[in-house]
């Protein structure tokens, strides 16, 4: 009997600790049913909220949600009559001091609209998060249940307070204001050509590029700083060796920053050189030769960073990565330290 009374406190607790977000449906290729998963034509709005939240049970992980049909439409037959429906009810949602934030499924062809709408005209500064798919829930490779795992954890995150109405889709976080559909078919169909994205989310775990220090909040400083420390770029690529790695070090490099390839992947031989030299001291950062993403995700962050200690540069390029290396090597020489200043620039 006790056990049972603790187990229940445990779920008890375990529910509230948990943030309250709202999933209105409204419709959409994210609710989309055809005859079959290569079937590029299918009925927009065919499933109903439930079977949405059902596809992806791991949202019940992060939140307790609460689902409810606005409407069930294509967006492209999106009138005023649901907007004002749908931004009465989010408004009456966020009044209430037990939801802490709003997902919105919606069809991808006017969410741009409606998202816009809704910046103007609620009243709150919790959490409201859009999201669509380009592909129907009964597709090949549906991108729905990844997209609206990703909404809800940008709606459960303190960095999402004050940012008005948002867009979350294909691991991009964008601005209401700015965001507008510039593909017919592509899983990548959102821009915000004039302002860019915002943020970026990746299997849930969320990225803001304004949360970082700088100036003022920045510990760094060149009083008293009469040269940097000596910091190499490695360009990697295929049949990859590890002379340039010892060149490095013998010439006086204290941190090596490599431009991995994909999410900061390495040769064999190259980040078998990386590790040993790491032993004599010298201060490893995983950087990308692709031009955008973070290395903070992918194949690689278990093995490279967990295990032998390297550095993720986060979204830093190499070049950059190497800027914000030197400074942190006129602070420190500890590793730990070193991750949380690429963690906080
Ligand atoms: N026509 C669909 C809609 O806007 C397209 C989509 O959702 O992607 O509802």
């Amino acid at each position: 009997m006790k056990k049972i009374l603790s187990l229940m406190f445990v779920f008890v607790v375990a529910t509230f600790a948990k943030p309250t977000i709202y999933i209105l449906a409204t419709g959409g290729t994210i609710a989309g049913g055809s005859s079959g998963e290569l079937n590029a034509s299918y009925t927009s709005g065919a499933i109903g909220v439930d079977k949405l939240i059902s596809a992806v049970p791991k949202i019940n992980e992060i939140a307790n949600i609460k689902g409810e049909q606005i409407s069930n439409i294509g967006s492209h037959h999106m009138n005023n009559d649901v907007w004002l429906k749908l931004a009465n009810r989010v408004n009456e949602i966020l009044n209430d001091e037990n939801a802490d934030g709003v997902v919105i499924t919606h069809g991808t062809d006017s969410i741009e609209e409606s998202a816009y709408f809704l910046n103007l005209v609620v009243k709150s500064n919790k959490p409201v998060v859009f999201v669509g798919a380009m592909r129907a829930a009964t597709s090949m490779s549906a991108d729905g249940p990844l997209n609206i795992f990703n909404a809800v954890s940008v709606a459960i995150d303190k960095n999402s307070f004050n940012k008005g109405v948002l867009l979350v889709m294909n691991d991009e976080i964008h601005k209401a204001r700015e965001v507008s559909k510039t593909n017919t078919t592509n899983v990548a169909a959102f821009t915000s050509s004039n302002a860019g994205k915002i943020g970026i989310v990746n299997y849930g775990k969320v990225e803001y590029f304004d949360e970082k220090k700088h100036t003022l909040n920045s510990e760094f400083s060149v009083k008293n700083l009469t040269k940097l420390p000596k910091v190499d770029i490695l360009y990697a690529h295929t049949t990859d060796n590890e002379d340039l790695v010892n060149f490095c070090v013998e010439n006086g490099a204290k941190g090596i920053v490599v431009a991995g390839m994909g999410s900061g992947s390495l040769y064999p031989s190259v980040e078998k050189a990386l590790v040993e030299v790491m032993k004599k001291g010298v201060v490893v950062v995983r950087s990308n030769r692709v031009g955008s993403g973070t290395t903070d995700a992918g194949p690689g962050v278990s093995l490279y960073d967990e295990k032998y200690g390297f550095i993720s540069a986060n979204t830093l390029n190499p070049q950059k990565a190497r800027v914000l290396l030197m400074l942190a090597l006129t602070k420190t020489d500890d590793i730990e330290k070193i991750r949380e200043i690429f963690r906080t620039y």
